[in-house]
């Protein structure tokens, strides 16, 4: 704990702040007795193998020592607290996905204290993760599917689930890979297109491929194409690589195409080969989900408790529902009261709905909430709380 020197004062108010937060809304893990805690007050985890046999207990030792960040095992355990990892003894474990990556394919004006763009992106992503992959296609119910903001760039999907606790490292391997769409062999969904062998005027079989009755990645991959050729233009198909000639010939019979691709068929008219092999590594790039790997994996892993607040960003890892969570607005765990920092940097803080400004060297009164992810950040000092 960093008590003495620089930046003692802040962490002394950071952690009187977190304390007064669990004082008021502590969150409790699934099955406390029987998971494995972790804290931080200057890294993620400081120390593990901290154990708690009720809420009461653990309610406690969170409003006295305030840890800046808490995190539980996704795995369930006879003795959570004893160690080594083996004296333990492991009861199953949820899955969970962490979807945490940085988005820099699309250029927006990027906040890197926080920013509103690259976290509405990771949310797209953490609803697909839901829908698309672990309900449509696993079969998991949404009771099933907890989603949690992850308190900084990212969300966390936890299946609690008795149908995967005890499932061994290479299935949970396999569930991340199919997600991410790792070793899809796309080809093989349909089949002749790209062929770049095939000699012109040679006998050739039709292209194959999924229909609408399909599932799993052949379904995604047949709506993308399906969505694609729907929508094209006459330029489009141009710029596709198809001559004048087959593209207005698509465009004029685009109907009797889409029929056709429903029933699997994705070579109706001249020219459709052509499009494939570039629509359907579009459609895999479009709609996997980037997820790491080694979170699904572990099974020892401790992962950031769901409603506890990130030490990073002073913002809760709040439980949500991604159709209506705007997490500057939602995961605000201080939402009233000023505090006035001074930074060395002009900064900008999207918070609460409001763009918050910080000149440098400039001492200024802000909402709490930015003065605490300010200050979680190590970008201002205290200047003065109210
Ligand atoms: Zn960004």
């Amino acid at each position: 704990m960093n008590e003495t020197g620089s930046g003692a004062r802040e962490t002394s108010f950071l952690k009187k702040k977190f304390s007064e937060h669990y004082s008021r809304s502590l969150p409790v893990p699934p099955a406390l007795a029987q998971r494995e805690l972790g804290f931080g007050w200057e890294k993620k985890i400081d120390y593990r193998h901290k154990a708690f046999a009720s809420p009461g207990e653990f309610r406690s030792f969170m409003v006295s020592e305030a840890p800046l960040f808490v995190s539980y095992s996704t795995a369930y355990y006879e003795f959570p607290g004893a160690r080594p990892m083996e004296k333990k003894g492991y009861l199953g474990s949820d899955v969970v996905f962490d979807i945490d990556i940085q988005h820099t394919e699309e250029p927006h004006a990027h906040n890197s204290l926080i920013c509103p763009a690259c976290i509405e992106r990771a949310k797209e992503d953490a609803l697909r993760l839901a829908e698309d992959f672990l309900c449509s296609d696993f079969g998991f119910s949404q009771k099933e599917v907890s989603v949690n903001y992850s308190g900084s760039k990212g969300f966390h999907l936890h299946v609690l689930s008795d149908a995967v606790r005890q499932l061994p490292a290479s299935a949970r391997a396999q569930l991340a890979d199919y997600v991410a769409a790792q070793g899809l062999d796309a080809a093989r969904l349909v089949t002749g297109a790209g062929d770049k062998t095939r000699e012109k005027g040679a006998a050739r079989e039709a292209i194959r491929g999924p229909g609408s009755k399909s599932r799993g990645w052949g379904k995604k991959i047949f709506d993308y194409c399906a969505g694609f050729v729907s929508g094209a233009s006459l330029e489009s198909f141009k710029e596709a690589g198809l001559t004048r000639k087959e593209a207005e010939r698509i465009v004029s019979e685009k109907e009797f195409v889409l029929k056709k691709m429903r029933e699997g068929n994705w070579d109706a008219v001249a020219g459709l080969d052509k499009l494939w092999k570039k629509a359907v590594a579009d459609a895999v790039a479009a709609e996997k989900v980037v997820v790491d790997r080694s979170v699904t994996i572990d099974q020892a892993r401790l992962i950031r408790l769901p409603d506890s607040i990130h030490g990073d960003t002073g913002l809760v890892a709040k439980k949500c529902d991604l159709k209506r969570f705007n997490p500057l607005t939602d995961a605000v765990a201080f939402p009233e009261g000023l505090a006035r920092v001074r930074a060395e940097e002009d900064l900008f803080v999207p918070i609460l709905g409001k763009a918050i400004e910080v000149r440098a060297n400039v001492p200024t009164d802000v909402p709490l909430a930015a003065a605490v992810l300010l200050l979680c950040k190590k970008k201002a000092v205290l200047v003065q709380e109210y």
